[in-house]
């Protein structure tokens, strides 16, 4: 499979489809040419800082900083990529359309019909607590939609990004064994990493793919395939 890599530092503040007064009066040409030109270049600006202080972080291998880098990385990444998604997904009154088949088929399938998804994504971004976004997004594990809210952008993540290899620092997965000596639980639980599944995940998500693993009396049933999709 051919794939592109952004490499460190080099993302872009992509251009505007459209003419920054193409969506008056819902937004204004100032609003949008803000918003565009100086808030979402402030986030492309900022990752590509953030990432390229991490290879130096790396080649030094001096990580004094790392959660300052790494929320960096997520506020700035998860920034330039849901402001890349908003500019596309709005358009010059007029343009765009109705909701397209496999769209509708695919709310009125999870979320029972188009009111009501409506009703959900407008209510659940109303209320987002201070700062932040109204998401619809592709659950592949589940095969389904699902609406979700971010505070501000991130909460140290990067939205589109799909899990490969996880450790879960919460307490209750080492205090019994590690008490409080959380780095001597995760250099032991490096040794414990299923390298082949990793292999797995990274290929299935380089396609979309993100399945869950279910273990059943000393079997693996993988799911790696959608749910098969039922047309209400
Ligand atoms: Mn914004």
């Amino acid at each position: 499979m051919e794939y592109r890599m952004v490499p460190p530092g080099q993302h872009k503040l992509p251009p505007l489809p459209y003419p920054t007064n193409a969506l008056e009066p819902v937004i204004s040409s100032r609003t949008l040419q803000i918003h565009h030109d100086k808030h979402h270049k402030s986030y492309v600006d900022g990752l590509n800082k953030a990432e390229l202080h991490l290879v130096e972080a790396r080649k030094r291998n001096d990580f004094e900083v790392i959660k300052y880098w790494e929320n960096e990385l997520a506020f700035n990444g998860s920034g330039h990529i849901l402001h890349s998604i908003y500019w596309t997904i709005i358009a010059p009154q007029g343009q765009g359309g109705q909701p397209g088949q496999q769209t509708l088929a695919h709310i009125n399938a999870y979320f029972g019909n188009f009111n009501a998804f409506k009703e959900q994504f407008i209510t659940a971004t109303e209320k987002v607590e201070a700062s932040g976004w109204g998401i619809l997004t592709w659950q592949p594990t589940w095969g389904r939609l699902e609406i979700l809210q971010a505070e501000k952008h991130q909460n140290l993540t990067q939205w589109s990004g799909i899990p490969v290899l996880v450790c879960d620092v919460w307490e209750h997965a080492y205090y019994l064994d590690y008490q409080n000596k959380r780095r001597d639980y995760i250099n032991a639980w490096w040794n414990l990493i299923n390298w082949q599944e990793v292999e797995r995940r990274l290929s299935l998500a380089m396609s979309g793919k993100v399945p869950l693993t279910l273990g059943n009396a000393g079997r693996f049933i993988y799911s790696s395939q959608p749910y098969p999709f039922m047309p209400f």
